[in-house]
């Protein structure tokens, strides 16, 4: 991994949240307080204008960097969730390397971990768990059998789209939407949203620099 890498998905998250605003303001009116796009929106800004200050560090560093100012600057559930991603991706990363996509999945998959261990929540309570556990899974099985990178991209593009949708049927147990019970049945869960749209925008960034 590079961390001229992570500055561009930066801002391929930056732009596939700004495009989809109307979506995720809808999505957390419905079953949350309104507030995730604006949340996101603040978070991928904010990484976004730091890219000069990033581009000296290593990924690890970078990635730290992220989770630090995510802790500091987005409110809400999602913020403190995901700066504790960054941040365990990160010491991962620092500790085992960064070479191989092994590795990087090992890392992702400690993210999120962290996220289950700071929010305890697991998969099916209509969270973004729900397509972040799925997606961590396959990532580590595929490349644990040494897939080739487009492979991978294109199924975690794929797996982080079912997690999304699935989570439109589920009651929530926790969260914001976990006192609406049977109401948000019918509803996809913004966070679950925003996490498949993040997904696809890094993996489409890397199947771009992949037919380079
Ligand atoms: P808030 O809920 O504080 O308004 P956001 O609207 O930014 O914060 O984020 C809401 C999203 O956070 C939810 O849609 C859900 O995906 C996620 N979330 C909330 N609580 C948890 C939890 N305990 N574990 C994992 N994800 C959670
Ligand atoms: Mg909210």
């Amino acid at each position: 991994m590079k961390t001229a890498f992570i500055i561009t998905a930066a801002q391929a998250i930056q732009q596939t949240i700004l495009a989809n605003e109307n979506t995720l303001e809808a999505l957390d009116r419905e079953i949350g307080d309104g507030d995730h796009f604006i949340n996101m929106k603040r978070g991928a800004s904010n990484i976004v204008d730091m890219q000069a200050e990033l581009a000296g560090l290593s990924p690890d560093a970078a990635l730290n960097k992220i989770g630090m100012k995510l802790l500091s600057t987005i409110g809400g559930a999602s913020g403190p969730l995901l700066a504790s991603f960054f941040m365990s991706m990160a010491k991962v990363l620092k500790e085992n390397g960064d070479e191989s996509t092994l590795k990087i999945a090992a890392a992702f998959a400690a993210g999120v971990q962290a996220i289950i261990q700071r929010g305890k929540a697991s998969v099916g309570e209509k969270t973004m768990l729900d397509v972040l556990v799925p997606v961590s899974n396959q990532f580590v099985l595929l490349a644990t059998q040494n897939c080739d990178t487009k492979l991978i991209c294109a199924t975690l593009i794929k797996v982080a789209e079912e997690g999304m949708q699935s989570t439109k049927n589920l009651i929530a147990t926790k969260g914001r939407a976990a006192g609406l019970g049977e109401r948000a049945i019918g509803h996809i869960d913004p966070g679950a949203k925003s996490c498949q749209l993040m997904i696809e925008a890094v993996c489409k960034q890397v199947l771009e620099n992949e037919s380079r």
